[in-house]
């Protein structure tokens, strides 16, 4: 099978492969607290490993992770006042995606897709990659799919997981999608005798700034990480990686890939 990370290829075999048409995913993470029992990286993490096995499917590489985003805000990450947490303010974090944009698209990439791993990133990776087509123009010949990875986790799958009801994506932060999408990927990171017992958050609708830290459970974890598996973690990363493929197999029309 070919090699799928960019980082590890020559620049040769690079231009070979991009010359051939792969497509490019670019994995969007941050570093952020995900509670006792998960590490700092998980989003790029998560991010990064979703987009190899796509990858590897469409015949596409994966460049490495911008493993910086928008700062945590407290309903879907905990918030900045974790120990950790390293952000980038808004606009950094669109110039770093203009900029990698406009790098891939020099290089000939035809076809990129933005796999988002940490919520807050979401409207400053939009604003970076127009940013970036606006400056190359009508003719640029670049196509770009941005998507949140857990999109894809099918309504099935969820009701079977939380028969109890779904807490929601924002207050999954650390919690048992999270949580068993690590068990999968990364097992030997997961600390599964630290999940604490937190949650779920109650958050009033709006929010306050200074934050109001009270508001946040110590520990990061907005609803229970308890349940998480593995198996739990293999069914969720099956619908994500097969919806991906299928919508970057539609949209870019890569028929019998
Ligand atoms: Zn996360």
């Amino acid at each position: 099978m070919n090699p799928v990370h960019m980082e590890q290829l020559s620049w040769v075999d690079y231009e070979r492969r991009v010359q051939e048409g792969a497509v490019l995913f670019l994995p969007c993470g941050a570093t952020e607290q995900h509670g006792p029992h998960l590490p700092l990286g998980t989003d790029a993490l998560l991010a990064s490993a979703i987009s190899a096995e796509v990858a590897a499917r469409v015949g596409g590489l994966v460049a490495p992770a911008l493993s910086y985003g928008y700062k945590s805000q407290p309903k879907c990450g905990g918030g900045q006042h974790f120990c950790g947490t390293t952000s980038l303010d808004g606009a950094t974090l669109s110039a770093l995606v203009r900029d990698a944009v406009r790098e891939f698209h020099r290089h000939g990439v035809k076809r990129l897709v933005l796999v988002l791993g940490h919520y807050e990133n979401t409207w400053f990776v939009a604003e970076g990659i127009q940013l970036a087509l606006r400056e190359l123009g009508p003719d640029a010949g670049l196509e770009v799919m941005r998507l949140e990875h857990w999109d894809f986790c099918r309504e099935e799958t969820l009701e079977d997981i939380f028969p109890d009801g779904f807490p929601g994506f924002a207050l999954e932060h650390a919690a048992v999608i999270e949580t068993s999408l690590m068990l999968h990927f990364h097992p030997h990171l997961v600390a599964l005798e630290k999940i604490p017992d937190d949650g779920p958050a109650d958050f009033p609708p709006y929010d306050m700034y200074p934050t109001r830290t009270e508001w946040v459970p110590p520990s990061g974890v907005l609803s229970s990480a308890r349940g998480s598996s593995a198996a739990k973690g293999a069914r969720l990363a099956g619908d994500i990686v097969d919806g991906i493929t299928a919508a970057v197999r539609f949209e870019f029309k890569l028929e019998g890939l």
